[in-house]
């Protein structure tokens, strides 16, 4: 049973993850997600059901358009399959729990967040406004401690960043200080600082990897909700066990 719903969850996973993809590179622009159908960038051929299943499309056709074989961007299978990879940790992590249901709904979050961020440096409100209200709903029918943990975290994620945002003027945006707020509201508040130091230390690593390889500038803005939302998904998934970890540690 267990190897059959965790296979289901996969499955499901991919499928979202191949519309997560639309969502994030079409919403910021303004497109609707259903219209037009998926098109080849190149050829305009219209995409089949064959060259749409999430993953094995782009591995059978090698990465390239069945009709012109012009090569399509490997970011489409890397986020259905991150996003498939994610529903299953949520589900190994929790079961069938309602924590893995916030989990599942906070990594399509993180997920569409993230390619649109990558795309076009915003976060999209529209994105936000969707998912705010599940997850707080969520949030509040599943909580594991008491209602100020996680209003603490809200008001800890989206004023850490807001107080970045005016210090900086610019790095960090408004979709940034909305989306960290959501993502401490579902943390709690010791997820929530928690999630910080991780997307810091992501940013900071990934960062000094892509100015050493020069694929970026040093002065060019790298945009930081991705490693929000990845810190975010980490601090939900194991934020309890590396705070209790690390205050035995010092104590
Ligand atoms: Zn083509």
């Amino acid at each position: 049973m267990m190897i059959f719903l965790s296979i289901y969850v996969t499955v499901v996973g991919l499928l979202f993850g191949s519309f997560f993809n639309v969502v994030g590179l079409r919403v910021p622009v303004g497109e609707s997600v259903v219209h037009p159908p998926s098109r080849c960038g190149n050829c305009q051929t219209r995409l089949g059901a064959k060259d749409m299943v999430p993953v094995f499309s782009y591995l059978f056709s090698r990465g390239k358009c069945r009709h012109c074989g012009v090569k399509f961007s490997a970011v489409y299978p890397l986020f259905e399959a991150a996003t498939g990879i994610l529903f299953l940790w949520m589900f190994l992590r929790f079961g069938l729990t309602g924590a893995a249901a916030i989990g599942i709904v906070l990594s399509s979050l993180c997920v569409i967040v993230t390619v649109a961020d990558l795309k076009y440096m915003l976060i999209p409100n529209k994105v936000l406004l969707f998912f705010a209200p599940i997850l707080i709903v969520l949030r509040f029918v599943f909580m594991e401690q008491a209602w100020w943990h996680y209003g603490l975290g809200g008001l800890f994620g989206g004023g850490l960043i807001l107080l970045i945002v005016l210090l900086t003027k610019g790095g960090m945006g408004m979709g940034d200080v909305k989306l960290f707020a959501l993502c401490g509201l579902v943390l709690g508040i010791g997820p929530a600082v928690l999630a910080f130091i991780l997307a810091c230390a992501f940013g900071t690593i990934v960062g000094m990897i892509l100015i050493g390889l020069k694929v970026v500038q040093r002065k060019q803005p790298i945009p930081f909700g991705p490693w929000l939302a990845l810190g975010s998904c980490i601090a939900y998934l194991y934020g309890t066990q590396i705070i209790s970890g690390y205050l035995s540690l010092i104590g």
